[in-house]
């Protein structure tokens, strides 16, 4: 008997290694081949909102953060309100916290923007939304495209390595707001408790390289906005 509960709590230390393992690496986007792996052709650009009668208690706010930038804050802001039924606005233009520059690695830790958004704009029933020129980073890991309090109410992506010019190529304004849209609805949905999907077509699939996010549409496969649509009852 003893045995077999000693087996059984071994089975589910295993299992909570393996669950937490995944987890811990699930909401950064980190790949150094990134350069090798520049876009080579889009998905079709298509807003197919899954979405249908639910509706999130919380708004969206849109910030920028630490500078203005090229991004159509208009249709992103747009888009967001179409994909995740809520009302969604764009921000004042908010500080970049002072603290979060590592000057050995010349790049912003993603956590501290979003404990700093948070403070500010995440309540109230809002999730707000940092969007940033500066390359981000976490500890773990290199650089991250975004980062998202899982469950809560801040979010941010950067700018920078969804740019064209980032992989050597020539800019490309349309690739760079598709790219801009997918991210920040990936990162949102991760504020509603959307987790990874392994659906390489919906927008809550983790991509590792540029690729991945050019390849996944700009929508919730049916389970997660099935899922969304659960956790927005919560
Ligand atoms: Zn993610
Ligand atoms: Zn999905």
């Amino acid at each position: 008997m003893k045995t077999l509960r000693g087996l059984c709590f071994l089975f589910l230390a295993i299992v909570r290694f393996l669950i937490s393992r995944d987890e811990n690496s699930q909401y950064f986007h980190d790949d150094e081949s990134d350069r090798e792996n520049a876009f080579t052709q889009p998905a079709p650009y298509k807003i197919i909102s899954n979405i249908t009668a639910a509706k999130p208690k919380e708004s969206i706010l849109l910030a920028p953060v630490g500078a203005q930038s090229d991004v159509r804050f208009e249709e992103l802001a747009s888009t967001l309100r179409e994909m995740f039924n809520a009302p969604c606005k764009i921000i004042e233009t908010v500080e970049m916290p002072r603290k979060a520059y590592n000057p050995e690695r010349m790049q912003y830790h993603s956590t501290i923007i979003i404990n700093s958004l948070k403070d500010a704009y995440g309540h109230n029933g809002h999730k707000v939304l940092g969007i940033t020129e500066y390359d981000l980073y976490v500890p773990e890991f290199t650089f991250v495209f975004g980062q998202a309090d899982l469950n809560g109410s801040a979010a941010v992506i950067s700018l920078r390595r969804l740019r064209q010019e980032f992989y050597g190529n020539e800019n490309d304004d349309i690739l760079f707001q598709k790219r801009v849209e997918k991210e920040a609805a990936h990162e949102l949905g991760h504020t509603w408790n959307v987790r990874h999907c392994k659906n390489k077509k919906c927008v809550m699939s983790f991509s590792s390289a540029i690729i991945g996010t050019d390849k996944k549409d700009l929508n919730f496969c049916k389970k997660c906005s099935k899922i969304f649509e659960r956790n927005i009852q919560n």
